[in-house]
């Protein structure tokens, strides 16, 4: 855990964040400001800075997240179809360094991305 970490505190219950899913590696919560009808992010409870800070050593946690999407995704309902973002570093507009899946669906979404 990083101190000054918010999503650090989001993942150790410390913000009373209700989850969609908690497991001992990752938790799921609602976006604050969703850019979609359904917007979730999923964050691992390990603190890894971005996508680009990623290791080998944790291929099992990002395989675990995956599935943990696609269960969200299939209780949610969105059998339409479904976006993972991942936001990393400056240009593509990474907010929160603790890294973090979107996972949005319900409306139709653009291609390519702004
Ligand atoms: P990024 O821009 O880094 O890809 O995404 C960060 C996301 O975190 C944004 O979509 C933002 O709305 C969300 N966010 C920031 N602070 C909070 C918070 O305190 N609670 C929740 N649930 N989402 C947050
Ligand atoms: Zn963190």
């Amino acid at each position: 855990m990083s101190n000054d970490c918010l999503f650090c505190k989001i993942a150790q219950g410390l913000l009373s964040t209700e989850f969609l899913v908690e497991t001992d590696q990752l938790v799921a919560f609602r976006d604050l400001n969703p850019v979609a009808p359904t917007h979730i992010l999923v964050i691992p409870k390990k603190h890894i800075a971005s996508l680009a800070d990623l290791e080998l050593e944790d291929r099992a946690l990002m395989g675990e997240m995956m599935v943990a999407i696609r269960r969200l995704a299939e209780q949610l309902g969105l059998d339409e179809g479904f976006r993972v973002v991942v936001n990393t570093g400056p240009a593509a507009g990474q907010s929160v360094h603790h890294l973090h899946f979107h996972l949005l669906g319900g409306r139709s979404l653009q291609w390519p991305p702004g």
